[in-house]
């Protein structure tokens, strides 16, 4: 599913310019992730993006012709995109699976969909044993987990995150990015990943989008020249440094 933005702006009620001017092409299956400096309009722009809030200027395009509802598919509705917060915002009283489940439930698919395909997408998150867990039983990154689970129990074709690890701690993090590049590369969706880590963003992305500070416009927009096959070790690698060498210099530049 790709995205096009052009000339996009966003003015709220308080007269703030979060975002304007925005020009942003996102290809099906790519990666790409947007940085910059605290309120600069990252949120803005992937609420935006999700159809949770509206520009006053410019236009949003998502291109669903690649994003049609699979032949077999047992529920009806779309579920193409997908959106992971800072925040799990897991219900307590629900278990793993269920919490997992809940966005197909609200599809009305049948129970035996349901099931299967949350299994399955815990599965992928590596947290099979959890299943019959409730939140309060799990650490900070297993919620985050099953919170990237539901996510991708829709099978979305285009999935936004906004910081969705930056709380935890930082090994816990790199495990995480490890997953969800992992999900990518199996799954092939479109992801916008917001993030305020360089080092986040170099080893995930095959493209990094640098905003500068309000009214956040992009004034770096440059591939991440490092191989498909990223081992956890490659953020020691001087290629890894050298990406994130381009990047610090236009968060610099941006006025982070
Ligand atoms: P970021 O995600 O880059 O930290 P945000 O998109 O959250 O930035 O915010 C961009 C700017 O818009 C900030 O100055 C923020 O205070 C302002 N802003 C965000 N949402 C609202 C809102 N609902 N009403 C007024 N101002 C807002």
């Amino acid at each position: 599913m790709g995205v096009r933005l052009r000339a996009v702006r966003r003015v709220f009620e308080n007269d703030v310019v979060a975002i304007d001017g925005i020009d942003l092409d996102v290809a099906p299956g790519e990666f790409a992730a947007i940085l910059g400096p605290s309120g600069c309009g990252k949120s803005t722009l992937l609420r935006l993006i999700a159809g949770l809030d509206r520009p006053q200027g410019g236009t949003i395009e998502i291109d669903s012709s690649l994003s049609a509802v699979p032949r077999g598919r047992e529920y009806e509705g779309r579920a193409d995109i997908a959106y992971v917060f800072q925040d799990a915002h897991l219900l307590p009283w629900r278990t793993v699976l269920h919490n997992v489940a809940l966005p197909l439930e609200l599809m009305h698919a049948t129970q035996s969909h349901r099931m299967l395909a949350a299994r399955q997408a815990i599965e992928q998150v590596g947290l099979a044993e959890a299943v019959d867990r409730y939140p309060n039983q799990l650490s900070g990154g297993q919620r985050m987990r099953v919170s990237l689970a539901r996510a991708m129990v829709t099978d979305p074709k285009l999935l936004l995150l906004d910081e969705p690890f930056a709380a935890l701690d930082e090994i816990t993090r790199q495990k995480l990015d490890e997953q969800l590049r992992q999900l990518w590369l199996d799954r092939g969706m479109t992801v916008l990943f917001v993030t305020h880590s360089t080092q986040e963003a170099v080893f995930l992305a095959q493209r990094a989008a640098v905003m500068t500070r309000r009214p956040g416009k992009i004034i770096h927009d440059a591939r991440i020249d490092l191989p498909i096959d990223r081992p956890a070790l490659i953020r020691a690698t001087p290629a890894f440094a050298r990406e994130m060498h381009a990047i610090y210099q236009s968060l610099e530049k941006g006025g982070a």
